[in-house]
Formats: structure tokens, sequence, C-alpha cells
């Protein structure tokens, strides 16, 4: 495991507990070259998370696929890389579940993007293939207030 401030390979560690209820280790870990200390868990994995489509056919969870509808709602606003893919990536690790319906993963997107950038997140609404009917999109809009419709009719007429 490499040392997350320097990168060295040089690490040890110092003392392993069970955490989360016994769903995950957590270790601690003392780096040899800068001897700082740093915190990781080991948790056990489903093999791959599938993902349950309208149709009701499975396919596995791509988070490339995932992280290119993320780029195309975050297209020229003020989010960065490293926000998009820690959620891609990390999406498997946070939803703990073998396999999960399309729209629930456009749910949670949509939350993610909600607290990110309100123009991305009425975006990603658009664009977002497996939730785009117009209902849908509808019932979300009704869910902002007056303040926050407000809010965005300025930022997307910007
Ligand atoms: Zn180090």
């Amino acid at each position: 495991m490499k040392c997350p401030y320097c990168s060295s390979e040089d690490t040890r560690v110092i003392n392993s507990r069970p955490a989360d209820e016994s769903t995950a280790i957590r270790r601690r870990r003392e780096c040899g070259s800068c001897n700082r200390r740093f915190t990781t868990y080991e948790r056990a994995q489903f093999e791959a998370l599938m993902v349950i489509k309208r149709s009701g056919r499975r396919e596995a969870f791509n988070p490339d696929k995932l992280l290119g509808k993320l780029r195309i709602a975050c297209n020229k606003r003020p989010v960065t890389e490293k926000q998009l893919r820690e959620f891609a990536y990390g999406f498997e690790d946070v939803v703990q579940v073998p396999e999960i319906p399309s729209d629930e993963i456009g749910r949670k997107t949509l939350q993610f993007l909600r607290s990110l950038d309100d123009v991305a997140y009425i975006r990603f609404l658009s664009v977002y293939r497996d939730f785009d009917s117009v209902d849908r999109f509808i019932e979300e809009i009704k869910q902002l207030d007056d303040t926050e419709i407000e809010t965005l009719e300025r930022k997307l007429m910007r």
C-alpha cells in the first residue's frame, strides 16, 4: 500500500481492528519514508454490481459510462474531473448492493449533481437516457422551490 502523502511503498500496518459492525477492517498504517500515519479500510465486495434496466435486462455496472454522462452534464461548469471520477469509481463501494435498478443510479447521480452544480443537475436530467421521460423531468423540477428555480434560470441564462 503506497503512502498517500509521499507515494512511498515502504509502509507498514501498525494495528488492525473491525469497523462498521465488522463489515470492514480498519488498519492504521505508517510510512517508513515520511513517518506519517494513515488509515485504510478493507471491505468485502460483491463480484460485480449489476444494473437492472427498465426492460428487466441486466448488465454489469460500467463506471466509465457513468463518468461519460457526468462529463457531458458538467461540461464547462465549475466542477473538477476528480469530483466526477470519485463519484463514478466509488459508486459500487457506496451503494453496497449486488444489483441496482438503472433509475436508482439516475436518482443517486442527480442527488450528487444537485449538491455540486444546479446547471449540471438539470443537464443530467435531460441527457440521462434511462431517466429522460418528460414526466420524470417535470416531477424533478416541481420538487425545486421558487427560489431554487429563479437561481437556476439566472444561471442558465448566463
Ligand atoms: Zn510517506
